[in-house]
C-alpha cells in the first residue's frame, strides 16, 4: 500500500466522513481543522446519551481522533472484555465537545468528557515498540492511560469476527491499576470538564433550546 506524504498531515482527508454524516450549521459540534503536534498524545472517553448510550472512546492519533463506541462502557476489570465499535475519524477540537445535539441530527443527544488525559503506545512487536498507526492496521493496540478515572494498560484488539470489520474489543491489562471492585462507570458518572451529570448537561440544554438561546 503506498503512503501518501503527509503535507497536509494525516488528519485532514479522513475527517471527510465526520463532516458528511453532520449538519455543522445546525450541531453545535466542532467543525475541526486544528492541529497539534509534538506533545504527548490524548485520549478522551465522551459518554454519549444518543438513540442508544454508548461511551465513545478517542485516542489522538496523527492529528485526529481514532474512535470506538463502546456499548458498556470502559472497565477496570482485567476479565471484563468490552466490546467497542470503530466509528468514523474525529476532530482533535472533539476532545472538548460538551453539549446536547439537537433533534434531528446525527448523534442527537447529549454528550459529556467522561474522562480525558494523556496516554502513551505501548505497543510491542518482536520486543520492539511499533508506531500507533502500524498497531491500529495490525488490529492489536496497547496504550498506557493517564486519566482521571482510568490509568494504566488498556489493550484494543480488533475481533473480525463474524467479518464484522468493526469491531474491537477494549480490556484493562493485568498491571497494578487494575481493579475488579471499582465500576468507575456506575460510581463516577460526572464529567471531568464541568463536574455534571449527563442529565444535568441535558436538562440545561433542553431549557435554552427551548429559549431559543
Ligand atoms: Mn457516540
Amino acid at each position: 500500500m503506498a503512503k501518501k506524504s503527509g503535507k497536509e498531515g494525516g488528519g485532514k482527508d479522513t475527517l471527510k466522513r465526520y463532516r458528511s454524516k453532520r449538519d455543522l450549521e445546525r450541531s453545535p459540534e466542532p467543525k475541526g481543522g486544528s492541529k497539534r503536534k509534538g506533545r504527548t498524545p490524548r485520549f478522551v472517553i465522551q459518554e454519549h446519551d444518543a438513540r442508544s448510550h454508548h461511551f465513545d472512546f478517542r485516542l489522538e492519533v496523527d492529528g485526529v481522533l481514532k474512535s470506538w463506541a463502546i456499548p458498556k462502557g470502559p472497565s477496570t476489570d482485567p476479565r471484563e472484555k468490552r466490546l467497542a465499535i470503530a466509528v468514523e475519524d474525529h476532530p482533535l477540537e472533539y476532545a472538548k465537545f460538551e453539549g446536547v445535539i439537537p433533534e434531528g441530527e446525527y448523534g442527537a443527544g447529549t454528550v459529556i468528557v467522561w474522562d480525558a488525559g494523556r496516554y502513551r503506545n505501548v505497543t510491542t512487536e518482536d520486543d520492539e515498540e511499533i508506531p500507533m498507526d502500524r498497531a491500529l492496521r495490525k488490529g492489536r493496540v496497547e496504550i498506557w492511560l493517564e486519566g482521571e478515572k482510568l490509568e494504566g494498560g488498556y489493550a484494543l484488539i480488533h475481533t473480525k469476527m463474524r467479518g464484522d470489520e468493526k469491531n474491537w474489543i477494549l480490556v484493562k491489562v493485568k498491571d497494578e491499576k487494575a481493579d475488579a471492585r471499582r465500576n468507575p462507570v456506575k460510581s463516577q458518572p460526572k464529567s471531568v470538564r464541568s463536574g455534571r451529570t449527563i442529565a444535568q448537561v441535558a436538562r440545561e440544554g433542553g431549557k435554552s433550546g427551548k429559549n431559543g438561546a
